[in-house]
């Protein structure tokens, strides 16, 4: 048994990797603000004896023995990360520095939940890790791709100068269960406008593009990234490959909903990346990962769920 902490345990990825490290017999510490979580997500985990809540900030620090960290508290949404721009930044950066400090004391391994957006508005396509980006440092996603940015380095400096047992994950776009009904995503905001016969909003023409990766797949490669043995530290791709437009993926989810929602077209937001496509093949030669859920089957268990949801 490995004692785990989670950060961000709360939220729609952290909730799915706290299942599933319980379910294989591990002690979880599931840390949480609660900014963009909620205790819906794993309150069925409450009770049981090898999981622990603790509702935590980690811009501040935290103290535990830990064999294991798993970083992922930071928000994801556009509209949540730019809510409070300067607290975003401090959870990459001071919350990346607690975690790493943690890390060396306690001698834990640690991954970060890096993100496709290191790679900005990119210009090499598909994006292979060794492509360092195009990101606008001054823009309103900037504190997003910044903070993780800085992230990154500080994992490859505490690795370099203190021996600590690093992993960088780089996640793209992801969707499932448990994602926040209303935090403005594109997948979370199809289906739930689409359920309720409201129209779909698109923001500029639709044609830009990107990669959805049902979150089963994606925890899978979290958990292998972070077991390996092979002195694989990353920083590795995990994403699904099939790429559409966004126009597609609305199309996609008004079949599946039967709906009888319209497309409105509303403003692109600024510096919203035109294309991403994962290349995973460093992911599949050194975790032998690769996604297996399509996007229509994900897409279907995601549907079913915000159904329940929505009819609370
Ligand atoms: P989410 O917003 O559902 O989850 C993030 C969790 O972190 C929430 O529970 C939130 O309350 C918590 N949190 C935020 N700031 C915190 C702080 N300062 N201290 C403690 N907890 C804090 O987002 P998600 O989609 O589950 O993303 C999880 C991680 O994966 C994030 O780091 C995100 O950047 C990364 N990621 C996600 C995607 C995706 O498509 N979902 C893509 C790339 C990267
Ligand atoms: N998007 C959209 N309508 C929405 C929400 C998002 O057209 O209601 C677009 C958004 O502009 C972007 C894509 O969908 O081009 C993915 O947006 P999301 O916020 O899900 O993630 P990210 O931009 O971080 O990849």
């Amino acid at each position: 048994m490995k004692r785990i902490l989670i950060t961000g345990g709360a939220g729609f990825i952290g909730s799915h990797l706290c299942e599933r490290l319980l379910n294989e017999g591990n002690d979880i510490i599931c840390l949480d603000n609660f900014f963009t979580g909620s205790k819906d997500n794993i309150r069925h985990l409450i009770g049981n004896n090898h999981f622990e809540l603790v509702r935590h900030d980690i811009t501040k620090e935290y103290f535990a023995e830990v064999d294991e960290i798993y970083n992922l508290a930071c928000p994801a949404s556009p509209p949540h990360y730019q809510y409070n721009p300067i607290k975003t930044m401090k959870t990459s950066v001071l919350g990346m520095i607690n975690m790493l400090g943690l890390a060396k004391r306690c001698k834990a391994k640690i991954l970060q939940a890096s993100t496709s957006e290191v790679y900005g508005d990119p210009t090499v396509h598909p994006q292979v890790e060794s492509y360092w980006g195009n990101v606008n440092p001054i823009g309103i996603r900037s504190c997003y791709d910044e903070g993780k940015r800085c992230a990154e380095t500080l994992m490859m400096d505490y690795h370099r100068q203190n021996g600590v047992d690093t992993r960088i994950v780089r996640i793209f776009n992801t969707y499932g269960p448990n994602m926040d009904p209303y935090d403005g995503r594109v997948v979370s905001n199809c289906i739930v406008q689409a359920l309720k016969g409201e129209d779909i909003t698109i923001y500029g023409d639709g044609s830009q593009t990107r990669s959805f990766c049902y979150v089963d797949d994606l925890v899978d490669g979290l958990v292998r990234m972070m077991n390996n043995e092979q002195n694989f530290i990353g920083p590795v791709n995990l994403g699904n490959p099939s790429e559409r437009t966004i126009l597609n993926l609305a199309e996609l989810v008004i079949k599946l909903t039967n709906s009888s929602s319209k497309l409105v077209f509303l403003p692109l937001p600024q510096d919203d990346p035109t294309q991403r496509r994962p290349n995973i093949d460093v992911a599949k030669r050194e975790l032998n990962w690769q996604p297996s859920v399509d996007i229509e089957e994900g897409l279907k268990r995601t549907i079913e769920y915000f159904e329940k949801k929505l009819r609370g």
